[in-house]
């Protein structure tokens, strides 16, 4: 993605007033130094939103939402931080910046030109399908209950069973066979000579999010053809662990229900689609990615991934856990019920065969994946005779969320919350449940010989609220920085979300550059601007900006040398560790010059 130089986009953020954007979406009122205003982001009756013309931020106190002006226009009108960055230049009547490309791009490979070169192709499939030779294509499509309306509305088309049609009439029309290579429409021989890539299949051009075709998609005719689906390879407009097939046709949809619903093949989608459930995407070839979800959450957080009949299975669970965990989203699984009397594989076969509102209903009672995971160990839970029995059963289901790989990266309250949703399931109390997390958590981390569970162990042991102190002071007092400079370094933050931050405040800092605005700029996530106003506006209420950071610190020092110890104590090596305990000891004298410590 090009992405504008940062001198570029802080010039932008410059130009630009959030009080006056914000004003254009809401209408807002002024309260003391602030504005306020009914939030867009939540179902708001009274004036959530606040946006401070001095900080320029925004923030909602009801939910959460926060940010400054290009994460506003991001959230609010869902575009991409790019498309924020030249909507902002615009107005603020600021020229684009050329976009740098190296001195031998081939401006013939272009994605400009590639995107012309894949619709040509798409009005060349689509051709063929209604053609004498797409006849037999053609009929496989209405014979799987697409009807004419729905091919001709989703561009279904047919590439025929040679190895030069498409070449040769692209070709024709002046494209050469770099474009066609580069677009993934043919192969290359070893002798330079090319070939087609889709032959005798049935054609889905897949499509991005603003509706221009950037691949394709062919299913064989015949079952007994291999590979059944053929995708275009990855180029520079496909990106399969991005893209969502149909997005471009569900967004709004997806938008207005507040719900994504995740499905796996094409004609999934297009069935659902074509029975006017509206909000069905569908991954190609590859698992839900953190990527596809990201791109969903820009529209809806509750997602439901909806698998064949039966295949979906624990992994998937385990994988959806995963992203339910750092995304903060509501994901949810079903799996394609079997229908009395008809063979029901996948939600193709399910909605023909069950109809609209049975998809519907199976759709809104999907349980969450946790729930889901449980669901499978439920049985065996109330079967279970001996205290024991149970436990063995608990502990197995609680290993599995601890164990996902995710689970060291969130911070305590998520925890907290998940340990509380696991308890509700589960029928014990949380803190029982958050316990045995927290143990379980230590023994997957000790299990782990890698760095990374290592790490991600050690987030979990210790406590945030140095690491978030600092970044509070440092958000509300750049000038403090020189205080903490070479003292903390943003390695020492275990929390991997603070850490980013404080990388940021970091390479501000050290520039000079330090401030609020600069920090949110930095990031296009939502996620980002929430936690950034969270750090900022909890700091500015807590004020004493100078004595938190000491004990801030303090406090990173002293973990600092429980962790030198530790890792002596590992080693054996009993001298040293008597010396650092002198020292330890040393270090809690009181000081004098320090106040009291609150806690
Ligand atoms: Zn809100």
């Amino acid at each position: 993605m090009a992405r504008y130089p940062e001198s570029f986009i802080h010039q932008v953020q410059q130009a630009t007033d959030i009080v006056e954007l914000v004003g254009q979406y809401v209408a807002l009122k002024k309260r003391g130094k602030e504005f306020v205003g009914l939030c867009p982001f939540h179902d708001d009756n009274r004036p959530s939103l606040n946006v401070s013309a001095t900080k320029q931020i925004f923030k909602c106190f009801a939910c959460g939402a926060g940010g400054g002006v290009f994460q506003f226009l991001m959230q609010s009108q869902k575009v991409t931080f790019p498309e924020a960055v030249r909507e902002l230049a615009g107005r603020a009547g600021i020229p684009l910046p050329a976009v740098a490309t190296s001195p031998d791009a081939d401006r013939s490979l272009s994605p400009e030109v590639l995107t012309e070169l894949c619709t040509f192709a798409a009005r060349f499939f689509r051709d063929q399908l209604f053609s004498e030779a797409g006849l037999k294509a053609l009929t496989y499509a209405r014979g799987r209950k697409l009807s004419d309306e729905s091919i001709r509305r989703f561009g279904l088309g047919f590439a025929p069973d040679s190895w030069e049609a498409l070449h040769a009439a692209a070709g024709g029309a002046g494209f050469s066979d770099r474009q066609l290579v580069s677009a993934g429409l043919v192969s290359q021989r070893d002798d330079g000579s090319c070939y087609d890539r889709f032959r005798n299949r049935l054609i889905f051009p897949i499509f991005n999010v603003a509706g221009k075709v950037v691949a394709f998609g062919g299913r064989v005719l015949a079952d007994d053809q291999q590979p059944k689906y053929l995708n275009s390879p990855e180029t520079v407009l496909f990106d399969k662990s991005a893209n969502l097939y149909g997005l471009n046709w569900a967004r709004q949809e997806i938008a207005r229900s507040e719900q994504a619903v995740v499905v796996e093949g094409y004609l999934d989608a297009l069935m659902c689609h074509q029975a006017a459930i509206s909000n069905v995407v569908a991954t190609l070839g590859t698992a839900l990615t953190e990527r596809h979800v990201r791109i969903l959450s820009r529209y809806s957080r509750d997602v439901v991934l909806l698998f064949d009949a039966d295949a979906a299975g624990e992994r998937a669970a385990v994988r959806t856990i995963e992203l339910f965990l750092t995304q903060r989203l509501n994901v949810r699984i079903a799996t394609v019920p079997q229908v009395q009397g008809r063979e029901v594989k996948d939600p193709c076969d399910y909605v023909l065969a069950a109809g609209a509102e049975a998809m519907k209903k199976l759709v809104t009672e999907a349980p969450d994946s946790l729930a889901y995971a449980w669901s499978r160990r439920s049985a065996d839970y109330s079967r279970a005779e001996t205290l024991a029995e149970k436990r063995t059963i608990v502990e197995d289901f609680l290993r599995l969320v601890v164990s996902s790989a995710t689970y060291g990266v969130i911070d305590a309250l998520r925890q907290g919350l998940l340990a509380g949703h696991i308890a509700e399931l589960v029928g014990l109390s949380p803190r029982e449940i958050a316990d045995q997390m927290r143990s379980l958590a230590r023994q997957v981390g000790r299990a782990g010989a890698t760095g990374r569970v290592g790490a991600s162990e050690r987030a979990v042991g210790f406590s945030a609220r140095a690491e978030r102190w600092v970044l509070e002071v440092l958000l509300n007092a750049p000038e403090l920085f020189g205080q903490v400079r070479g003292r903390i370094t943003p390695a020492m933050f275990g929390d991997p979300a603070l850490r980013a931050v404080a990388e940021e405040v970091w390479r501000l800092g050290e520039a000079d550059r330090l401030e609020l605005a600069a920090v949110l700029g930095a990031s296009d996530s939502e996620r980002w601007g929430r936690l950034v106003t969270d750090l900022q506006i909890t700091g500015e209420k807590r004020g004493n900006h100078e004595s938190t950071l000491a004990e801030a610190t303090e406090d990173f020092h002293r973990r600092q040398r429980r962790e030198e110890l530790q890792n002596l104590k590992e080693q054996g090596d009993t001298d040293k560790v008597a010396l650092m305990r002198k020292i330890a000891e040393h270090a809690r004298q009181p000081d004098p010059r320090r106040r009291p410590r609150l806690s």
